[in-house]
């Protein structure tokens, strides 16, 4: 098959997976197509938010989309479409205190956490994980100091 033919494919399917799960947690945001980006290797997906981007759309690395079970795929996209809804309601959208509520809020499995440069965590069992310094948490939700662990990537 040309590399343009299975492509489509995995698009049109990411795309439905991003529909089922903004209608089903999102309801108030817009829905958005997904695409395979093979230039991402940063992370593992990202979002472009409408209003904030041009281009509004969930991009994927195509490794990901091999590797990791349709379970996982949909977390990722719980996970972008979080960034999106704390962008449209005001909020603070990197991996902000307010996205640790609302994730926690929506059950949201972490399946991003393999691949964070910074991991935090806390002894009241809560964690956080960012690949950017500025997003580090000076202190956990629990108000106590938190151990960071950096990894190489
Ligand atoms: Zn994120
Ligand atoms: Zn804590």
């Amino acid at each position: 098959m040309k590399k343009y033919v299975w492509m489509n494919k995995i698009n049109d399917q990411l795309t439905e997976i991003s529909k089922k799960i903004q209608k089903k947690y999102f309801p108030e945001l817009l829905p958005l197509p997904a695409t395979i980006n093979t230039r991402l290797h940063q992370t593992q997906a990202r979002i472009r938010i409408p209003g904030l981007h041009k281009n509004p759309k969930i991009e994927f690395r195509l490794s990901v989309y091999k590797s990791r079970p349709l379970s996982d795929i949909k977390e990722i996209f719980k996970h972008e479409y979080i960034h999106y809804q704390l962008y449209k309601d005001g909020k603070p959208y990197g991996h902000s205190r307010e996205f640790a509520k609302l994730a926690h809020k929506l059950r949201l499995k972490e399946c991003y956490q393999f691949e964070a440069k910074y991991i935090q965590t806390c002894t009241c069992g809560r964690s956080h994980w960012t690949n950017k310094r500025k997003e580090l948490w000076d202190k956990c939700i629990c108000g106590k100091k938190m151990k960071l662990r950096r990894r190489k990537l």
